[in-house]
């Protein structure tokens, strides 16, 4: 059997691990999922994982959960059943076991919050046994054959190496990085950490760098605080709201329609709808706010000016502006490339060969393939958050699992097994 490992334990890797629990509980072949993962399953949901205060809410509805559409293409003649399974994990069925249903319905179905998120993920953990590796990977690397060895940390500092045929990468990297070290700037991660222990600094005059949905969290937070003014800094010409009519999110959900698009309008959409929009429902928090302000530029320097900082915000067809605040949060969002400083030269190499060059996001985006792989590397390598462009705007996120983890399920083994079960089958 193949074994498919995960640096992860978020929605893509309970996706991808119970559709895999599924398809062999149906007596279909599927890789075996290892997941590795540095904190807690979930944990990029709860407060220590830097990246919320666990409080704030989910952005997109629960609904699509780890299984949605529920649309499997897996094998024919058996989708509906691999389907109805797979809803045995679904945000409904967490919410009928824990007795919450009916006054989520009666409610209005809010959305929950993070560490609520976080639960829900645990709970499909347990549900499918997933076999979890505790414990920090720090090292990459693709062997001459097909296969990866994967070195992991664990808290007390023991190291172990795990082998896989296959490898995906999950999460958007650490969130500890600042554009300055001070302590009026301050990373994602510091923001949460210090909003959860109630020590933020004291200020009048707040920025928030970043217009996409860390920003949107960061200042569903700091409208709560007692601030003068709170700026959000974005390089677009105002604060977009995310399009969540059908026809935006349709595409989403099902990325069928992506291939036909050209690259102009692919960029087009993910500009309209996913990098750097505020959700419907943060955009409505902070518009009765009158002390909330869009400010467009660049930073391109941040100086230390007694108690306050002075920031230089650059446009491309204006003078440099210069803006005084007291409090400054980057929420520029995470390196979509923070992997790459896990793998050993070696693997950089083959990488560079596969993709025809030196590793840019857009060289790597381009050589993401149907099953979300970087074509022509010997061992599969799965960038699920890397294949917006190439294969749809929904497998970043969290509007597409069920389709996610059919495409990465799909191995050539796998197929080939599956094909011939169903023709024994059907003799
Ligand atoms: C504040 C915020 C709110 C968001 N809200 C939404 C939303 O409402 N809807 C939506 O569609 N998208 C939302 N997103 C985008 C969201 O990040 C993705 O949709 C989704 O969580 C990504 O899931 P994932 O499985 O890739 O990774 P994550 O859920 O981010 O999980 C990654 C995991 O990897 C672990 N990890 C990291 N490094 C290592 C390592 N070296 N070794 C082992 N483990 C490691 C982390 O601990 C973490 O648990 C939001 C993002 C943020 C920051």
């Amino acid at each position: 059997m193949e074994t498919l490992l995960v640096v992860g334990a978020g929605p893509k890797a309970l996706a991808v691990a119970a559709k895999s629990h599924v398809l062999r509980s149906l007596g279909m072949a599927a890789p075996r999922v290892v997941v590795v993962e540095a904190h807690a399953v979930g944990g990029n949901w709860l407060p220590t994982g830097g990246w919320t205060d666990g409080q704030h809410r989910l952005g997109t509805s629960p609904e699509k959960d780890i299984g949605f559409p529920y649309h499997s293409t897996w094998a024919r003649g058996r989708n509906r059943d691999i389907d109805h399974a797979m809803a045995a994990f679904s945000w409904t069925t967490f919410l009928i076991e824990h007795g919450t249903y009916a006054e989520w319905i009666d409610r209005g179905r809010p959305s929950p919050q993070h560490h609520v998120w976080a639960k829900y993920l645990q709970w499909v953990a347990k549900s499918i046994d997933l076999e979890l590796v505790l414990g920090r990977v720090d090292r990459i690397s693709h062997g001459d054959g097909a296969q990866w060895q994967v070195d992991v940390v664990d808290a007390d500092g023991a190291r172990s190496e795990l082998t896989a045929d296959g490898l995906m990468i999950t999460g958007p990297g650490r969130s500890s990085r600042a554009l300055l070290d001070h302590p009026r700037v301050l990373s994602i991660a510091e923001f949460w950490d210090r909003a959860g222990r109630r020590t933020l600094p004291a200020a009048s005059r707040a920025a928030v760098i970043g217009g996409g949905e860390t920003g949107g969290s960061a200042l569903d937070e700091l409208v709560r605080h007692e601030m003068l003014t709170i700026s959000v800094i974005s390089p677009l010409a105002t604060l977009y709201t995310r399009g969540e009519s059908f026809f935006e999110n349709s595409l989403f959900s099902d990325p069928v329609k992506w291939a036909a698009l050209s690259v102009q309008e692919r960029r087009d959409v993910i500009r309209r709808t996913d990098r750097g929009v505020f959700s419907v429902r943060v955009q409505e928090s902070l518009l009765g706010d009158n002390r909330v302000h869009h400010l467009q530029g660049r930073v391109t320097k941040i100086a230390p000016q007694g108690e306050s900082l002075a920031l230089t915000l650059s446009n491309e067809l204006r003078a440099d502006q210069v803006h005084n605040f007291d409090l400054v949060v980057d929420a520029t969002g995470g390196q979509p490339l923070w992997f790459l400083d896990l793998f050993d030269q070696r693997t950089a190499d083959q990488l560079e060969l596969a993709v025809g060059g030196a590793l840019t996001q857009t060289r790597i985006e381009s050589s993401i393939g149907y099953d979300l792989a970087v074509g022509g590397l010997a061992g599969k390598l799965y960038l699920p958050n890397m294949a917006a462009m190439a294969q749809g705007p929904g497998f970043p996120n969290l509007s597409c699992l069920g389709e996610l983890s059919d495409r990465v399920l799909q191995t050539q083994p796998a197929r080939a097994r599956a094909g011939v079960e169903r023709a024994a089958a059907s003799r």
